[in-house]
């Protein structure tokens, strides 16, 4: 079954150079599809993931999703690594619980942030991340909270990462509003999902796609509604 590694992101050169070296070196049979935001708007993680996922569910086959910040390098044996990341997640997996930037312990209970995996029938049930967290903070535990109101168990292992150096995410002007979409609850997701592909490219296994929102004369040119089921799988 395919990996899909999806990777949200924007201007982390550095980082990336890094995440590809690792993860193409580790997991050669892996796709890993960098989608990029393609607009100076406050970064938008959930919804980034949830155009990536967009793309990978429409190529045929059956597969899973890997949503990896481009920030976290298993540091792991390579034997290990490659089970924690080869198998296909029978429900939610959170992998990245032990990170070098949390002291190697989770910074709370719930954490559900970094790395984690979804089969495509769990991910489409929970209608994906919410597209309305921009800024830093809450879109994980958003997920998290999907995840529960859906009745499904989260499965943790114990994995060791690097978490490369950045400076401190200076996007928390909207936390505020994220902390109250957060307290409400949202419905958003994949059924909403809109954006605009500005410009692609493939470099074997790793597929580049940067975006921007979708506005008003985009509809012109014809971005449908999705329908998300698994009946129109490949
Ligand atoms: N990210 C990015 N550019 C940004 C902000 C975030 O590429 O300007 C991506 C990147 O994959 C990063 C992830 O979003 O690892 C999470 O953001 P960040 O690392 O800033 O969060 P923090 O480490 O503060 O939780
Ligand atoms: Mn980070």
């Amino acid at each position: 079954m395919q990996n899909y590694i999806i990777v949200p992101y924007r201007d982390r050169a550095e980082h990336w150079a890094k995440f590809v070296e690792h993860y193409t070196r580790l997991l050669p049979d892996a796709i890993i599809i960098r989608v990029e935001q393609g607009n100076d708007k406050l970064f938008n993680r959930g919804w980034l993931l949830n155009v990536g996922a967009h793309i990978a569910m429409h190529k045929p086959g059956s597969k899973y999703f890997t949503f990896h910040d481009v920030d976290m390098l298993i540091s792991e044996d390579e034997h290990s690594a490659r089970l924690f990341y080869n198998y296909p997640p029978i429900a939610p997996t959170h992998l990245a619980t032990k990170c070098s930037q949390f002291d190697y312990t989770m910074p709370y209970a719930n954490y559900f942030g970094g790395v984690t995996q979804f089969n495509e029938e769990d991910f489409i049930l929970i209608n994906g991340f919410s597209n309305s967290y921009a800024g830093w903070g809450c879109e994980d535990d958003d997920l998290y909270n999907r995840v529960v109101k859906a009745g499904l168990r989260i499965n943790r292992y114990q994995v060791r990462y690097k978490s490369l150096a950045h400076a401190p995410n200076n996007a928390h002007a909207n936390y505020k509003n994220n902390l109250d979409l957060l307290k409400h609850g949202t419905k958003d997701g994949l059924t909403t999902l809109a954006y605009k592909e500005l410009d692609s490219f493939k470099a074997g296994n790793v597929w580049c796609y940067k975006v921007r929102e979708q506005i008003c004369d985009d509809l012109i040119s014809g971005i449908q509604p999705n329908d998300y089921t698994l009946n129109n799988k490949v």
